[in-house]
């Protein structure tokens, strides 16, 4: 009765283990397949009887053998289970992704579990692979990193100019100020204000505004380095800092600057368009004691740009 009883939970078990929807493979320590459960033989489309007829490795060439081969090892030797998430590597074995929800990816995510399989004498002749298929979770959180991604440079950036806006600014300039403050480093803080804007808009209409606007930002974008950073800080106002510039090195870029947008030609509808800017610029030194001061002294060189006929730029001179 005894016997019957326990050949019954065997085959009950067995077939659990058939049915169950999660791979279940154990291995010998030479890597052979000793059990290979429904959820393998479906996805991989080889029966037990093929698997078993050879190392695991020879079936799978896609498997990572040395990867593979170290963790299984490991949890022969330190008989602790080992993890691996999808996150490290999207799949172990190669197998199709047929969720209807989450069609999009070709491939099954999986995460992989191994676990010893001890002897009655308690040494671990065996493994047991178990491999879930966490598509739908995978592809969920890759989808909500993405929005969230989008949301930060959304939540970061200027519409109409796509340039950083006034808050990202902020964040930027104050890590600035503090790396050349504490490293003794110089960079320039540059404001440019496009001149006379407010005619643009009386003449042609806020939507070729707009337009002058986004050409303005282009041209700044094309014409900074990398390493440069800028952002629309106002209306027809923007700021850049030269990161380990001076503002005599700085001079190369406002006048280039000044130049080509002066040269260039908006065109709306029927109408062309050409504006100047006057710039002003500030270098950080020992006396620029905060962030805002910093932006007051650049301020205080494009006001003397714009009082000395615009068009033109001016390097802030501190008081000694
Ligand atoms: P200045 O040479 O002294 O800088 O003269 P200005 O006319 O450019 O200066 P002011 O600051 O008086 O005018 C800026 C104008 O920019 C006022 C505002 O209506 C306009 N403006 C601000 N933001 C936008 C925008 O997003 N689109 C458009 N079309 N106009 C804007
Ligand atoms: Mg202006």
């Amino acid at each position: 009765m005894d016997n019957q009883h326990s050949l019954n939970e065997f085959h009950w078990i067995m077939d659990m283990v058939q049915t169950i929807d999660a791979g279940l493979v154990v291995l010998d320590k030479d890597f052979n397949v000793q059990l290979w459960n429904g959820f393998m033989s479906n996805h991989s489309g080889l029966s037990p009887r093929t698997v078993q007829s050879a190392p695991l490795f020879s079936h799978f060439p896609e498997l990572p053998e040395t990867w593979l081969r170290s963790k299984i090892e490991s949890v022969f030797l330190l008989k602790n289970n080992a993890f691996t998430s999808w996150e490290q590597r999207p799949y172990i074995f190669r197998f199709n992704n047929y969720r209807p929800v989450t069609g999009i990816s070709e491939f099954m995510y999986q995460n992989m579990t191994i676990i010893p399989l001890a002897s009655l004498t308690g040494e671990v002749t065996h493994v047991s692979l178990i491999i879930y298929d966490v598509t739908d979770i995978a592809i969920n959180r890759m989808q909500l990193d993405k929005a969230n991604a989008k949301l930060a440079h959304l939540s970061q950036t200027d519409t109409l100019t796509q340039l950083n806006n006034r808050h990202r600014w902020n964040n930027l300039i104050d890590s600035e100020f503090k790396r050349v403050k504490r490293y003794e480093q110089i960079s320039t803080f540059m404001m440019l204000d496009i001149d006379h804007f407010k005619n643009v808009n009386d003449t042609y209409g806020h939507v070729a505004g707009d337009k002058v606007i986004a050409e303005v930002s282009r041209m700044i974008r094309e014409n900074m380095r990398e390493t440069d950073f800028s952002a629309r800080y106002g209306g027809d106002e923007f700021a850049i800092c030269l990161t380990n510039t001076t503002a005599n090195n700085a001079i190369i870029l406002a006048d280039r600057l000044r130049q080509v947008i002066e040269n260039t030609v908006i065109t709306d509808d029927d109408n062309n368009i050409k504006v100047t800017i006057s710039i002003g610029m500030a270098e950080f030194t020992a006396n620029t004691d905060t962030v805002d001061t910093w932006t007051k002294n650049a301020d205080c060189a494009l006001y003397k740009s714009k009082e000395n006929g615009r068009n033109q730029y001016s390097i802030f001179k501190p008081r000694r």
